[in-house]
């Protein structure tokens, strides 16, 4: 009988234990503030996350060219669609003017460049200051990551 009130006691503090975030992450929907990512925010940041892991995937050898080019494409194009959808969003709510094509472009290459130059977290998404060695946001080390030589034998 004590065995079984003593495994009820765990399931419990189990069950405890697994719906912590859930409660808290009802709690926290529930008093939006300002810093939390809006939907268009996030869709920004699955795209240039995707974005990132392709452009480290090739880096690591694990795409080829043609997939890389391809890839490359079609993320580009949701990066894009998403950032305009964010920088829309922001507008509407701000009362500016939309930024072109152009720099949206501009700031999809840059993030590009950060990316490659090992300063984008690869944890967060911040973009650091160039030469940074750790993340200003949630300090992971940064660094470009390390290229596979193997790749042109592939
Ligand atoms: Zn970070």
């Amino acid at each position: 009988m004590t065995t079984l009130i003593g495994a009820l006691l765990v399931a419990v503090a189990v069950v405890i234990f697994v719906l912590q975030p859930v409660v808290k992450g009802i709690q926290a929907s529930m008093g939006r503030t300002d810093d939390e990512l809006t939907d268009t925010e996030a869709r920004k940041r699955v795209a240039l996350l995707a974005l990132r892991d392709v452009e480290y995937d090739y880096l690591a050898g694990k795409l080829d060219d043609a997939d890389y080019h391809s890839l490359k494409a079609e993320l580009t194009a949701e990066a894009l669609a998403a950032l305009r959808a964010d920088e829309e969003a922001r507008a509407r709510v701000s009362g500016t003017a939309f930024p072109g094509d152009e720099e949206l472009e501009a700031e999809i290459a840059r993030v590009r460049e950060g990316l490659r130059a090992g300063v984008v977290c690869v944890v967060c998404g911040f973009e650091n200051e160039t030469g940074s060695r750790f993340c200003s946001s949630c300090g992971q080390k940064l660094g470009p990551p390390a290229t596979n030589t193997a790749r042109q034998h592939a």
